[in-house]
């Protein structure tokens, strides 16, 4: 048995060889220089090391289009029909305009991290105006500035740079090194463990009860498990990685059966885009060779934008199987029933409201902030020992 093929059919890697190092490295001190953004040096990162396959560097002028109004890029078709390949989200350079003013097509340019570090090199192939009334109604569905992938989008330059990148090293100071698998690792990974179906459980949050549980029903169907929480940049409300990243390793230590699970990184910046957002978290996932992304209520969403389960509801639009060749497994909103004393879902129990137990977020807070664990039906003891700490350190 084979894994899914990645996205477009070849992983790519940007990352130069051991041999082609030293010749890019001092072309590289060469050229001007961009300093990227922390969203930028993310992308860099997952197009370097294959995780936003097929792509090879920067989004041209018609991709950039073709992605905001159709969700297809027209530099690479899908492998049936005549439509391009599925791709949700724009990846894109803007730098600010000053800086972009003094680059010109055909130049070669070095891409800095924020400590001056040289990450590598873009050839820049295309130039063009950053089209954000294009770009932020229909990648987000709203222009409001208090969403934080839109608030983004407008800080962001005013034209676009494209082009392939030769990397040199996509991050100096990587996070949690030893959970950072790439596309090609954890496909090894998976190959060595003898699955070939692997379901994905994307997360930028600690796992309690419920989502253990989605975990655990789709890992009855397929042969392993892919923990694959973001630590790319997150909204600053969002519970810090390395907080998370020690409520997983427990969780995973005392409930999961270890043969079958694995725990990995993924160095994505989070746009928030709720529907478009899941579309390119299933694509990623498929780049690191899963066969089952999970798609449960609210997915990469923020506030009230997107309809509870319009995450689920955007992948009607397309013809799976071939656009993206991943089985997506959606779930309902689950909760623990005192009755059925389970975790169930209005799919599977019949009770109302007053027999689950799921306090809101506000009231989880509360409870750890005093010190106090949120009911073991919700949260985990050790999670919520973890949790505690956490909340009465930030206060
Ligand atoms: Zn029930």
């Amino acid at each position: 048995m084979s894994l899914v093929p990645p996205h477009g059919g070849s992983l790519v890697n940007r990352v130069a060889t051991t041999q082609q190092l030293p010749k890019l490295q001092s072309e590289a001190a060469t050229l001007a220089s961009i300093t990227l953004s922390y969203r930028e040096q993310c992308d860099l990162e997952m197009l370097a090391i294959g995780a936003f396959s097929p792509l090879r560097g920067f989004m041209g002028k018609a991709d950039f289009e073709s992605v905001c109004k159709e969700m297809r890029l027209t530099s690479i078709k899908a492998p049936h029909g005549n439509s391009g390949l599925l791709f949700p989200i724009p990846v894109y350079l803007a730098p600010p305009d000053d800086v972009a003013a003094k680059i010109h097509v055909g130049e070669r340019v070095a891409l800095k991290d924020d400590k001056g570090n040289i990450l590598g090199i873009l050839h820049v192939t295309e130039k063009f105006a950053h089209d954000k009334d294009l770009e932020i109604p229909n990648v987000y569905g709203t222009t409001d500035d208090a969403h934080a992938g839109v608030a983004m989008v407008k800080k962001s330059g005013n034209i676009l740079l494209a082009g392939p990148i030769d990397v040199i090293n996509a991050n100096f100071n990587p996070e949690f090194p030893e959970f950072r698998l790439t596309p090609h690792q954890t496909r090894e990974a998976f190959s060595k463990k003898g699955w070939s179906t692997v379901a994905a459980f994307q997360t930028r949050n600690p796992i309690h009860r419920s989502h253990e549980y989605l975990t655990k029903v789709a890992l009855e169907m397929t042969d392993g498990l892919l923990i694959h929480p973001v630590v790319g940049e997150t909204k600053s409300d969002d519970i810090p990685a390395d907080t998370r990243m020690e409520c997983y390793n427990v969780l995973i230590n005392n409930y999961y059966n270890k043969d079958r699970t694995l725990l990995s990184v993924l160095p994505l910046a989070m746009r928030y885009a709720g529907p478009r957002e899941a579309v390119l978290h299933a694509i990623i996932r498929k780049n690191y060779g899963i066969t089952h992304f999970i798609v449960g209520r609210d997915h990469a969403g923020v506030g009230n934008y997107y309809g509870t389960y319009d995450a689920q509801k955007i992948f009607e639009k397309f013809d799976l199987a071939n656009d993206l060749g991943v089985q997506i497994l959606k779930f309902e909103h689950t909760a623990w029933c005192k009755t059925c004393e389970a975790i169930v879902s209005s799919k599977t129990c019949p009770h109302g409201n007053e027999h689950k137990i799921a306090p809101s977020g506000t009231k989880v807070r509360e409870l750890l902030k005093a010190g106090q664990r949120p009911p073991m039906e919700f949260s985990r003891p050790e999670i919520a020992d973890i949790l505690i700490k956490w909340a009465q350190r930030v206060g």
